[in-house]
Order: structure tokens, then sequence, then C-alpha cells
């Protein structure tokens, strides 16, 4: 696996906007993953779909997700390791299908890679900075945000967990 420098990231950006965005989440960093696990080890604790999607970066089918009308307060977690990566307070109805946020709940909750995957649209992949597992990814067409970014997340890829619990 190939972390991007953020200087790396930025250049493979394509529109101006692209590069505020990375500029401005300032998120991208190298180093390596706090958990490290087989894909063996992965596939006992997670079930198939998420491996799926975290291990194998796949996505789920929009307007699916529990979590995409889950509207409580509380904190999104990391499905595969439990790090805590987002809150409610910034999540907001995309529209998309698809659990989204305009900010992380931390700089370095998260990093971000470039995604060359599908022909002549390139897109900026969010993998969780602890474990390294496939999140989603993040655009910036969310101008009714704060930040103008949207954090398009695959539901399965978090563990929610209600404020009353925390
Ligand atoms: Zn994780």
């Amino acid at each position: 696996m190939v972390i991007l420098t953020r200087n790396t990231a930025v250049r493979h950006a394509t529109s101006q906007q692209a590069r505020a965005a990375l500029a401005r989440v300032g998120l991208v960093h190298e180093g390596q993953f706090s958990v490290n696990k087989s894909d063996e080890e992965w596939q006992l604790e997670l079930n198939p779909q998420e491996f799926q999607v975290l291990r194998q970066a796949g996505t789920e089918a929009p307007f699916t997700g529990p979590l995409n009308t889950e509207h409580r307060l509380g904190t999104y977690c990391c499905r595969a390791c439990g790090a805590p990566l987002f809150s409610s307070d910034t999540k907001f109805d995309a529209g998309c299908g698809w659990p989204s946020f305009y900010q992380t709940l931390a700089g370095d909750s998260v990093v971000l890679r470039s995604d060359h995957k599908l022909p002549g649209r390139p897109r900026i992949e969010v993998l969780c900075a602890n474990c390294g597992s496939h999140l989603g990814h993040v655009f910036d067409d969310a101008p009714q945000t704060p930040t103008g970014d949207r954090f398009c997340m695959n539901s399965v890829a978090l563990k929610f967990v209600p404020a009353e619990s925390l």
C-alpha cells in the first residue's frame, strides 16, 4: 500500500477546488498504520460485506446502509478497528445515499490517497489512519457546509456509538 505524501496528493488533485480542499483539510501524511492484520485475521472479525468494503475498497449500494438515516448524537468509529472518526455534529444529508460528513473528528483521523480506479474520474480515497481500512471518498461538492467537503462514507465501514453510551 502506498500512502502519498501531502504534496503528491495535492499534485494529483485535478481541480483548483480539490487542491484547496486538500490544503484545507490537511489530512495527508506518511506513516505506518498502528493496526496491521492479515486478510485472514480481518475475515475472522468482519462479515463478508464489511470485509469487501473495508479491506477491498468496495462500495455499498446507495440508500442501503442503516447509518444513512442515523440522526442521533454520537460518534462514528471505524468498523474495523474502532478508532473514532466523525462526530454527528458534522453529519449532513447530502442526498447521495451514503452517510456524509463535512469534516473528520480530528485532523489526523483519516489518511487521504489519490484514487484513479474510475477512468477519467480521479477521486480522493479516505482511509482510517489507525488501521488503513477503506472508508469511502471525499469530494469538494458540498458548498452548503462550513468546509465545502463531503466525506462520503460507506455505512458498513462505520460503527455508530450513541452519545448516551459514551
Ligand atoms: Zn480503522
